[in-house]
């Protein structure tokens, strides 16, 4: 029996880990992928602070060897059920059998979601990125595009325009599913918005072209563009709470000490219904509800 369980082992669920761990709990980290999350995959991180340059990969190693070296357990394993009422939480893994805790961390994360064109994958770090706040300043004074209707989108192509030398926003309509507001600050800015267009290829390697296909006259164009930011919205990996957990959109709700309805089971990071999804946010998110386990336990 541990004390703290954590889902996912993300900069949420790993600093978790560290506050649970240096708080003299017994606590288990299990995690289906490989550690980091979304992190990991990111080339080049320049704003978490204290560090003016890393890569996710690094970053994130770092974190879980922190945890480990405070004495977390890891389990890799696939979790197929999770009992989360009463004093006694528990997953049952795939190959690990069932694990049982006193208090449990759900920090599973979420994906962005891919737009499935041909390269998109082997392109990522190399000019595709779904993230505009960690990747777009290294594209200062190069033309970029952002796909996408979404307030995601509006606001990394606003964000962008402040330094690429030319951003392309690229909807597969004729109008925006931003709100009001954000739309007006678009169309005042430099962005140009090629409406009713899709991605039909990215050309280069690393990106240097982007070939953009109308979907009323079926004509295709090129246009130049060094890095394409994916922000057609994200999927939480929230599926296994949703019967038991409040949630919004697939995000679970919690309260600011990230306790969610069922007393002992908290979330954190990017699972979590929040207006920031950042390394840096997940990771505050992972000490708080470690430390409300903490305070739960007492
Ligand atoms: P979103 O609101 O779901 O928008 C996704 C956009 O991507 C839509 O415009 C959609 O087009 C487009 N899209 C989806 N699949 C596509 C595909 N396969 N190919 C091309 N385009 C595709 O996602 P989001 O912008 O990430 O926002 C997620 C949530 O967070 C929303 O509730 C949003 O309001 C919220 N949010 C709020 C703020 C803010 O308040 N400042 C900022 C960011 C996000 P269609 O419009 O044609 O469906």
């Amino acid at each position: 029996m541990y004390d703290l369980l954590i889902l996912g082992a993300g900069p949420a669920g790993l600093t978790a880990g560290i506050y649970g761990a240096r708080g003299g709990l017994k606590t288990v980290i299990v995690e289906r992928k490989s550690f980091g999350g979304q992190a990991s995959i990111t080339p080049e991180i320049e704003n978490f602070p204290g560090i003016a340059n890393i890569d996710g990969f690094t970053l994130t190693f770092n974190m879980q060897e922190q945890a480990k070296a405070l004495g977390v357990t890891f389990v890799y394993d696939e979790v197929e059920s999770v009992v989360l009422e009463g004093a006694e939480k528990s997953v049952t893994t795939k190959n690990n059998g069932e694990i049982k805790a006193k208090t449990l961390i759900i920090a599973c994360g979420a994906e962005s979601t891919k737009l499935g064109v041909d390269n998109e994958i082997d392109l990522i770090g190399k000019g595709v990125s779904y993230c505009a706040t960690c990747d777009g300043r290294f594209f200062k004074n190069k033309p970029v595009a952002v796909v996408g209707g979404g307030n995601t989108a509006v606001e990394d192509a606003l964000y962008l325009s402040n330094f690429a030398s030319e951003v392309y926003l690229i909807h597969r309509r004729d109008s925006l599913r931003a709100s009001k507001i954000l739309q007006d600050k678009l169309f005042s800015s430099n962005v140009k918005i090629l409406w009713n267009s899709i991605v039909e290829k990215l050309e280069g390697n690393p990106l240097e072209k982007i070939v953009v296909k109308n979907t009323k006259t079926a004509e295709c164009a090129s246009i130049d563009a060094n890095c394409l930011f994916v922000a057609i919205g994200q999927t939480p990996a929230s599926a296994q709470f949703l019967d038991k957990l409040k949630s919004e959109n697939g995000y679970i709700l919690a309260d600011e000490n990230m306790q969610t309805n069922i007393a002992g089971v908290y979330v954190a990071g990017d699972i979590r219904k929040t207006p920031l999804r950042q390394i840096i946010t997940a990771c505050a998110d992972g000490a708080i509800a470690a430390d409300s386990a903490l305070k739960y336990l007492m």
